[in-house]
């Protein structure tokens, strides 16, 4: 017969490994990712034993706005850049949209890759978009995994369709970005992050 049991704990301050070392059967990956967490005020994990050993079932973390201090100051993350995608990052720092072309077919592509995703060819150029598109559609991020991003909650998540073709995912920003709409004109415009990197990301055109 299964039994349920309930672990509670409201940590005095930031939660500390010895916190989580009376849980074992939690297991290292969630103590690590339970660490990482800043600020929580409240832990419960419900655990249901079978023949004695004890497993995790659900665990809730009540995040304290004690916390909230702390994550509204991170950095938005920078660019990862690999040999696929340097010349777009390399032409977004200088304010320029890169997408790729394929010399065999003629179709333009995002995201970089190394082969067309039409014909396979790998005869491929860089050319620079106009960064003016449609929001093809879009949605309202309300709650973050990333803390980075808290502090800019609620905001926009488009897929754009660029004047050349491809389709491609940013933020939109920028005053009425709220406001978005299906079929909205956007342009592109070009995000500081750190080191001198820069996202691309859109803003409504005025109609
Ligand atoms: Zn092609």
């Amino acid at each position: 017969m299964k039994q349920l049991s309930l672990w509670s704990f409201t940590p005095a301050g930031p939660l500390a490994a010895k916190d989580l070392k009376s849980l074992p059967s939690i297991g290292r990956t969630t103590q690590r990712d339970l660490r990482l967490i800043k600020g929580i005020r409240e832990l419960s994990i419900l655990f249901v034993s079978d023949n004695g050993s004890f497993m995790p079932l659900k665990l809730k973390a009540k995040i304290g706005e004690a916390g909230k201090g702390d994550k509204l100051n991170q950095k938005l993350p920078s660019p990862i850049v690999n040999a696929d995608s340097k010349v777009y990052w390399d032409g977004a720092r200088e304010d320029r949209l890169m997408i790729r072309r394929c010399k065999n077919c003629g179709e333009k592509h995002f995201l970089p890759r190394h082969l067309c995703p039409s014909c396979w060819s790998e005869d491929l150029e860089w050319i620079q978009s106009s960064g003016r598109g449609i929001v093809h559609s879009y949605t309202v991020i309300r709650r973050t995994p990333m803390e980075a991003f808290r502090s800019r909650i609620p905001y926009i998540v488009a897929l754009i369709d660029l004047e050349e073709g491809p389709r491609m995912m940013a933020n939109v920003i920028g005053e009425t970005a709220l406001e978005t709409k299906i079929g909205d004109l956007v342009e592109v415009c070009f995000e500081d992050r750190q080191d001198g990197a820069k996202v691309p990301q859109f803003r409504r055109l005025k109609a």
